[in-house]
């Protein structure tokens, strides 16, 4: 049985329209976080969100589209993982499936992405894979077999199994999430990005994050965004 909370979560996740993002919360503890991701948070430390999180985490939760553009240091990868958190909790667990796909333009960012998301994770069942060239393809088969809730992938390495992993697909994806857009534009992933985009399902939520707003970030945003909120931080407040 669904609980009210349950239903009312879901509503909102499907919700089209939100006009402007909430107010910006003083702590993580009263943004309506559950249990356990309040424990994974406390337990890296984290008391206070930073802007970015302060701003990103209630919009994601209500399951909008986000553009948020930020610099390197702002606290961007707690600002998408919570809410990804908060909502594989309440995912059903009858069939195993990848729902979350995060893009980073490096394999070190990948890691670096993984091993932050695992630690806020410490105190669910949520599980995660890592997808990034110069780990065997082959034991990363397996692990993408195994459908872990949450990918977190490099785009080359991605497309590659998609195109050559048997039973491999993104049919599953509801949100998806690419990381340092202009990054991952400058490491030339254009194509790629346009591929992954378009093999996960339209009904979808999408979160983009850029530093930088360049011509090319514009056209991604355009081609893989609905109605996204925009969530600018000033590099002087990050
Ligand atoms: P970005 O992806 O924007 O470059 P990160 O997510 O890597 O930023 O975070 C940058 C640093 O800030 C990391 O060392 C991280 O542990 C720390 N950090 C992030 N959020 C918080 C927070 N709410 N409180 C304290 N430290 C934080
Ligand atoms: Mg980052």
């Amino acid at each position: 049985e669904e609980s009210a909370f349950q239903k009312e979560r879901k509503k909102a996740y499907f919700a089209p329209e939100m006009d402007s993002p909430s107010d910006v919360a003083e702590t993580f503890a009263t943004m309506n976080l559950s249990r356990p991701i309040l424990k994974g948070l406390a337990q890296v430390g984290f008391v206070q969100p930073t802007p970015i999180q302060a701003k990103t985490i209630p919009v994601a939760l209500m399951g909008k589209d986000i553009c948020g553009g930020a610099v390197t240091g702002s606290g961007k990868t707690a600002a998408f993982v919570v809410p990804v958190l908060e909502r594989l909790l309440y995912r059903s667990r009858q069939t195993a499936t990848s729902r979350v796909l995060v893009l980073c333009p490096t394999r070190e960012l990948a890691i670096q992405c993984h091993s932050v998301a695992q630690k806020l994770a410490s105190f669910t069942d949520i599980t995660f894979g890592l997808c990034v060239g110069g780990l065997s393809r082959n034991a990363q088969e397996i692990q993408l077999r195994s459908r872990p809730d949450v990918l977190i992938a490099t785009p080359g390495r991605l497309i590659d199994h998609i195109l050559n992993s048997q039973s491999f697909t993104l049919d599953h994806i509801d949100i998806l999430i690419m990381d340092e857009a202009d990054r991952m534009l400058e490491e030339g992933f254009q194509a790629e990005l346009t591929e992954i985009v378009n093999a996960c399902p339209l009904k979808r939520q999408t979160m983009l994050f850029s530093a930088t707003m360049t011509d090319n970030v514009d056209e991604l945003i355009r081609m893989s965004l609905n109605r996204p909120v925009r969530l600018q931080i000033d590099a002087s407040n990050a």
